[in-house]
């Protein structure tokens, strides 16, 4: 085993399988792979969390409570005690004092070699027993009258880790990548020497050897809250990656060609008169930044940022018209099945006297219905094609596609965009890309996670909206807000019931709305009361929609689905349940649902008593504002960016080291020193992009 290390010493650190380390068969490197380790460079990289100091014995007699100490001493003697627990407990004494070690599990095995006389050496947690000190669990070992304890210059790194795999083990497995590291195995350092040194260090190597094992008078606060100079240099070299890439892919996307689509005279103009509402100064002056790209031969790539309610609606339709105006054909994406159904509605009632013909493709058109949708996409006959991500599947292959606008982005990652750009290509010609979202972004996330998209914001609301009152009511007035409901639907208004569930689960978070639309179906016998969930088929889903559209259904029932795009004006109230289970940025989204007619409206949030400190904080932000700036803002504060932009599934915000609240501080240099790799070090990008963010391997996949 030894013998093979060295000879792999000086190869590539990814290039090593990692069952040539010592100790790593097959079924090891599998739970490694769960920790996103597939080769000894990612061990590397592979961070402690914390560290613990057993760079010294400690004397039992200098024992404290709640540290984590060195012992040794002779075991006294051993017995299995029945207590509330049946438990092994282990004397041991030292010169100074005696101590228990208290184990839980134990083998025969292990008890048969704990016999007197021998000398043990532990490390564990110093807890305050029934005996006395005692150390729970300790890590041990058996060791000679002569065994000298190993100087350990460093402090023991701890380290993330899956089921089944122990600290000891994978540290074992770590310390080996380091020592190939040490012996001269390749690492390419990217940075240039000056980066390296505002970071106060030589190297990528020397961080990393730094980090995996700091000297024991290293100051441990600092590397336990991720701050010290060695590990902020990798999350800077994260960051750098990240922006890197985003800037790679603008460029690529730049170098493509895109049909240039001319300002259009006819349909525009003539949807513009027909339509109940004049255009609000921000949607016209998004509209003309979109306008403005779309009519250039390079492809646009364009943020709308628009908090909810905003109308971004009309401008993706605004930008459809003047695309299809040129005779290429528009696909427009959202998120959820519902909100494309509802948008297939919107386009089609805005859009009936101007012969545009108008498909639907879901993962739940089947047979012919769908042959019939792919068949218009493929001959160009449909104008406009509104679906899921199913239009992202190879079956679907358009005409002449020349625009696709992508709704509430939040939910698309980085290498979704990548492949709808390749999945547009045609004859050459890469499509145009509006990409809309609710969720206000923070300039330093713009920063980081969009740098390859342009943006326009819609910064103010259409008139005559007033903002939403809410209130935070405890679960066990529940009554009063039946009453509240009896209230609005006497006075014609109608109603949201959202339920929420901690559990991913949509079985359960269906099977909570049916209980509660039961309930609610008694309580307000003279309402009529409907239920809408994920789990139903398009068709039951639109009929229900469709009614409470009409205001036949007066209170829908709902689980988040209806989170965005829904859109019934005379809904004037609604109710959250668990509003504490959501992200703040949720709430303000599925709050947005109501306050959309010229009643005053109202968001009662009934929350599960008693709240805990941070849950009450976070619902007095949604009390106080209807700002979603403000909010996602506070969201970003709260919780950090991954949730705030609900996006940590896709994969786009997930870092392996950086963490944007602890490091945004660090994003004012990016730019620059981006500039000066692109200058100086232009060979050293493509490495550097691959390192962090695998995209061989995720390009792959989409
Ligand atoms: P969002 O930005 O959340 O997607 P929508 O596009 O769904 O918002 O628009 C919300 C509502 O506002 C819709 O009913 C839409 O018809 C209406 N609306 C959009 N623009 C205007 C406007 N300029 N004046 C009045 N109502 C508008
Ligand atoms: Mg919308």
């Amino acid at each position: 085993m030894v013998q093979k290390s060295t000879t792999v010493s000086y190869k590539d650190l990814t290039q090593i399988p990692l069952t040539h380390l010592k100790g790593v068969g097959p079924a090891l490197q599998k739970k490694l792979a769960n920790l996103n380790i597939h080769h000894p460079l990612d061990l590397l990289f592979h961070l402690p969390f914390r560290y613990q100091d057993r760079t010294h014995v400690t004397s039992i007699a200098g024992l404290q409570v709640g540290s984590d100490v060195v012992i040794e001493g002779h075991i006294l003697g051993s017995a299995i005690v029945f207590g509330r627990r049946r438990s092994l407990l282990v004397k041991i004494q030292d010169q100074s004092g005696i101590a228990t070690l208290r184990f839980f599990h134990f083998s025969g095995a292990q008890k048969n070699s704990l016999v007197e006389g021998r000398r043990i050496r532990c490390f564990g947690e110093v807890r305050w027993g029934r005996s006395g000190i005692e150390l729970y669990h300790p890590e041990y070992k058996i060791i000679g009258e002569q065994d000298q304890f190993p100087s350990s210059k460093t402090l023991t790194p701890i380290y993330p880790s899956t089921d089944g795999l122990q600290q000891n083990r994978l540290r074992s497995i770590i310390e080996q990548a380091l020592i190939l590291l040490k012996q001269g195995a390749y690492l390419k350092d990217y940075f240039p020497a000056k980066l390296n040194q505002e970071f106060s260090t030589h190297s990528l190597k020397d961080a990393l050897l730094y980090i995996h094992q700091p000297p024991k008078n290293a100051q441990l606060d600092k590397l336990e809250a991720g701050l010290h100079p060695t590990q902020q240099r990798l999350a800077f070299e994260e960051l750098l990656a990240h922006y890197l890439c985003l800037r790679r892919l603008r460029e690529n996307a730049q170098q493509d060609k895109a049909p240039p689509l001319n300002a259009d005279t006819k349909l525009i103009p003539a949807l513009l008169q027909n339509l109940p509402f004049k255009l609000t100064k921000a949607q016209q002056k998004v509209f003309s930044d979109v306008c403005k790209d779309l009519a250039t031969n390079k492809p646009m790539l364009r943020l709308i940022q628009g908090d909810v309610g905003s109308g971004k609606t009309i401008v993706a339709i605004l930008a459809a018209l003047q695309t299809t105006g040129n005779g290429y054909q528009v696909a427009v994406m959202a998120p959820t099945e519902i909100l494309a159904e509802q948008h297939f509605l919107n386009f089609s009632e805005l859009l009936k006297n101007l012969d545009a013909e108008i498909a639907f493709l879901s993962g739940k058109v089947k047979g012919t219905k769908r042959a019939e949708a792919l068949a218009l996409i493929g001959n160009g006959q449909a104008h406009i094609v509104i679906g899921t991500h199913a239009l992202f599947q190879e079956e679907v292959i358009f005409k002449r596609l020349g625009l696709m606008v992508i709704d509430e982005q939040h939910r698309f990652g980085v290498h979704q965009r990548l492949a709808l750009r390749e999945k547009g290509q045609n004859h050459g010609l890469s499509p145009h890309q509006l990409i809309m979202t609710a969720t206000p972004i923070p300039r330093t996330l713009m920063m980081s996670a969009y740098a390859d998209l342009d943006c326009s914001i819609i910064d103010e609301l259409p008139p005559g909206r007033s903002p939403v009152n809410t209130v935070l009511i405890a679960e066990n007035r529940r009554p009063q807000v039946i009453e509240r409901i009896q209230d609005a639907c006497a006075s014609g208004r109608q109603a949201y019931w959202v339920c929420t569930l901690i559990e991913e689960s949509e079985v359960l978070q269906c099977q909570a709305a049916e209980v509660t639309f039961a309930k609610l179906q008694q309580q307000l016998q003279h309402i009529e009361v409907g239920l809408i969930h994920g789990r139903m088929n398009a068709r039951e889903k639109s009929e229900i929609m469709g009614r409470f559209k009409t205001g036949s259904i007066k209170l829908l029932v709902a689980t988040t689905v209806i989170e965005v795009g829904v859109d019934v004006p005379n809904a004037s109230l609604m109710i959250i349940e668990n509003p504490e289970r959501l992200g703040l940025a949720q709430l303000h989204q599925l709050r947005g649902r109501v306050g959309r007619g010229s009643e005053k409206s109202h968001c009662l949030l009934l929350y599960q008593s008693p709240l805990s400190e941070l849950g009450k904080q976070r619902l007095e932000i949604m009390r106080g504002s209807n700002d979603g700036f403000y909010i996602a803002q506070k969201d970003l504060e709260i919780r950090g960016p991954g949730e705030v932009l609900g996006i940590r599934q896709t994969g786009l915000m997930e870092y392996k080291i950086a963490n944007l609240s602890r490091d945004s501080h660090l994003l004012d240099n990016i730019k620059a020193w981006a500039e000066n790799l692109r200058e100086q070090h232009p060979a050293n990008i493509d490495p550097l992009i691959e390192r962090w963010l695998s995209v061989k391997q995720q390009y792959g996949n989409v």
